[in-house]
């Protein structure tokens, strides 16, 4: 009985250390993708008319000459599009 109760307990150690090493590798590979970038539905772009910063995911986009433009409301994209 008492042997069942220690290899419960090296069972134990052991599942908790495998935890701990993959919770320390995940640490290392999340961190540099957390600095490197910001997922892309959270980018920040700018409103070239005022100057704005918005989402990627919400802005209002203008693709021109093969170069894509964020703007923060239909004003400002139509006023980008009559500006040029
Ligand atoms: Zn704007």
């Amino acid at each position: 009985m008492r042997l069942l109760f220690l290899l419960f307990l090296v069972f134990l150690v052991l599942w908790a250390a495998k935890g701990l090493v993959r919770d320390l590798k995940g640490l290392v590979r999340e961190n540099p993708e957390r600095k490197r970038a910001t997922p892309l539905s959270d980018e920040l772009v700018r409103d070239p008319v005022c100057g704005v910063y918005c989402p990627k995911s919400t802005a209002y986009r203008v693709t021109r000459h093969g170069e894509t433009h964020y703007f923060c409301s239909e004003k400002c994209r139509e006023a980008f599009l009559r500006s040029s």
